[in-house]
């Protein structure tokens, strides 16, 4: 993953533009089970994001990761900014320069790990975890060239997959059973961030940079 300025502009700025354009649909969904921030929580951390991209992007794509978590950590708020931040943070720092796919995935298993511990959480109880975990696992199989198309795909199910989960974590499982029957909104947020950082190194994004 040898990335220059112009592709972290282009991976940040895509999942940026994606949480703008779905803020309204993640605070509908944070309303239903939680507290109806999640969509502001998440647009004012990543315009902050891109208020700062010229000096977030003139950095190495793993300093540029840490940067990115820093900042959501200090914009975001909530339960969602600390555990996005680690999740980024921790990217970061696992992830050598040059890394290839087994590299990043390996960096994604410390990243998972530590939003784990972060939010003393794991899969199965209606979080952001139940998307990460099944696209990380993803990555690692089948072929390498199809990635883009089938990592969003996996990460939608895996939001879909979140609707008759019971919470157990977070705001949501202050409602117990009234917590099945909706989509958990950090999972559909994971999921946009995760099919906008595929469209960015997509097939045309690559044409683009050429
Ligand atoms: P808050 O719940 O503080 O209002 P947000 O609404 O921004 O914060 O984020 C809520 C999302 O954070 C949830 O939908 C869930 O995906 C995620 N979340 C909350 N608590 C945890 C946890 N302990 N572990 C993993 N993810 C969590
Ligand atoms: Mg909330």
């Amino acid at each position: 993953m040898e990335l220059d300025g112009r592709a972290v502009r282009r991976l940040f700025g895509a999942m940026a533009a994606t949480i703008a354009a779905h803020a309204e649909e993640l605070t509908r969904l944070d309303q239903a089970i939680g507290d109806g921030d999640h969509g502001s929580n998440m647009q004012r951390g990543f315009d902050a994001v891109l208020a700062d991209l010229d000096r977030i992007a003139a950095k190495p794509l793993p300093e540029a990761l840490t940067a990115l978590g820093t900042t959501l950590v200090m914009k975001v708020g909530g339960a969602s900014g600390p555990l996005y931040g680690t999740l980024f943070m921790q990217l970061g720092r696992a992830l050598p320069a040059g890394a290839g796919l087994a590299e990043l995935a390996t960096a994604g298993d410390a990243a998972l790990a530590a939003v784990k511990a972060r939010g003393k959480s794991n899969t199965g109880s209606k979080t952001m975890l139940d998307v990460l975990a099944p696209v990380l696992a993803a990555l690692r199989g089948g072929d390498p060239a199809t990635l883009g198309e089938r990592l969003p795909r996996v990460a939608d199910a895996a939001a879909d997959a979140t609707v008759p989960m019971l919470a157990l974590r977070g705001r949501a499982s202050f409602l117990g059973e009234r917590s099945i029957g909706h989509m958990d909104p950090g999972a559909r947020s994971s999921a946009l961030l995760i099919a906008a950082a595929c469209r960015a190194f997509g097939p045309t994004a690559k044409g683009d940079a050429a």
